[in-house]
């Protein structure tokens, strides 16, 4: 077992790693060079959900556990999750989401809702729409986890540093928790590359009665498949009456004032009230995107690596840190080899 750790980005990958490690015995130093949740941890949509992936299920429910275990650090999940409907006017899109999902998954209830059922759950989505209801979607303050894990961290002694940090920190193990910046700090050179960031646009808007529902436009998961692009795909998910409103999947960095305008008036399709909803302040941040869409959970070389969860790390990472936090302690945990950097080459 390593004695000394640094872990390198307090995201909710790096802060849980900092959590787990610090409970397990190791002196930890997490270093993060803006500040805690400054990236897609703290700008995210703010919804825990089902990855609908059978190798990342567990992440998801083991995930959920140790949210139930932040109460005393100032997060609280909601007892029961919110629900899902995913929507189009186009039935066939909706058919092909539910056999993208497939049947191997009960605890979702899927329910197919014809035109205008939809509606009659949520008041204010549009009356043509169909869609899919999905029991999965625990609606929460998107930085609210993550700062959670960092005071968690820190009651084990952990050590917070608001320095930027790489693979030499002076450390007997160190662990590459940066988000869409991890293979810069893993492999100076350029050459191994296996995530890239991908950017979403998020606006926060008022709604005097937002949906109680997590609403998303049917085609997330082929456009994540394709590497994101176009104009991006409505989401709306609502916690603790804030609404936050996306989102866009683009290779290059936006100006979140720009898009905001648009992803309004798209929103407006799927739930009317938005053309008219006041916008309360909008944000971007990085998906830390896998070519594969898998984590990289494991060893690189010299050094640990924790990151690639996507569009999913506040449903996955917590687990994902687990895992790690496991490893760096010599516990020998079962990381799925399907996780492992090293099939990315070294
Ligand atoms: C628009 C949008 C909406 C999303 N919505 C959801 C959602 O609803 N549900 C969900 O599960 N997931 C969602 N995600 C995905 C989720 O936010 C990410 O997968 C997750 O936050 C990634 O966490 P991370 O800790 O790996 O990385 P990050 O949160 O990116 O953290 C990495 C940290 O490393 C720091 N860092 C980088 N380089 C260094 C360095 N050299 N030294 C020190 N620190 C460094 C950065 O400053 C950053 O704080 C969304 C993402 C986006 C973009």
């Amino acid at each position: 077992m390593a004695d000394e750790v640094a872990v390198v980005g307090g995201g909710i990958v790096g802060c849980a790693l900092a959590a787990f490690l610090a409970e397990g015995g190791a002196s930890v130093t997490l270093y993060e060079r803006t500040g805690i949740a400054a990236g897609a941890s703290g700008r995210n949509s703010g919804i825990v959900q089902h990855p609908m992936d059978a190798l990342l299920a567990p992440l998801f429910e083991e995930t959920v556990g140790h949210y139930r275990d932040l109460a005393e650090f100032g997060f609280a999940l909601p007892a029961e999750p919110t629900g899902l409907l995913v929507l189009s006017a186009d039935e066939a899109l909706l058919d092909d989401e539910l056999a993208l999902i497939g049947d191997g998954f009960p605890e979702l209830g899927l329910e197919r809702l014809p035109p205008g059922e939809p509606r009659r759950l949520e008041p204010l989505v549009a009356p043509d729409l169909a869609g899919v209801r999905i029991a999965t979607g625990y609606a929460v303050p998107p930085a609210e986890a993550t700062h959670a894990f960092a005071r968690r961290a820190e009651a084990a002694g952990a050590k917070v540093v608001l320095e930027p940090a790489g693979a030499d920190a002076p450390a007997d193990a160190v662990v590459l928790a940066a988000g869409p910046w991890t293979p810069a700090l893993a492999d100076p050179s350029g050459a191994w590359r296996p995530i890239e960031p991908l950017w979403g646009v998020n606006v926060e808007v008022h709604l005097p009665s937002p949906p109680r529902h997590a609403l998303e436009e049917a085609g997330i998961d082929s456009l994540l498949a394709k590497g994101g692009g176009g104009d991006g795909l409505f989401s709306i998910v609502t916690a603790q009456g804030v609404s936050s409103l996306g989102s866009t999947f683009l290779a290059d960095e936006p100006d979140p004032e720009e898009r905001a305008p648009v992803l309004r008036q798209r929103g407006s399709r799927f739930v009317p009230a938005l053309a008219d909803a006041a916008i309360v302040s909008v944000r971007s941040c990085a998906r830390p995107r896998s070519v594969d869409g898998l984590p990289l959970l494991g060893r690189r070389g010299d050094v640990f690596v924790a990151a690639g969860h996507g569009a999913w790390g506040i449903s996955l990472g917590p687990a994902s840190a687990r895992l790690v936090a496991d490893l760096v302690l010599g516990r020998d945990p079962a990381i799925p080899p399907e996780l492992d950097p090293a099939r990315f080459g070294g």
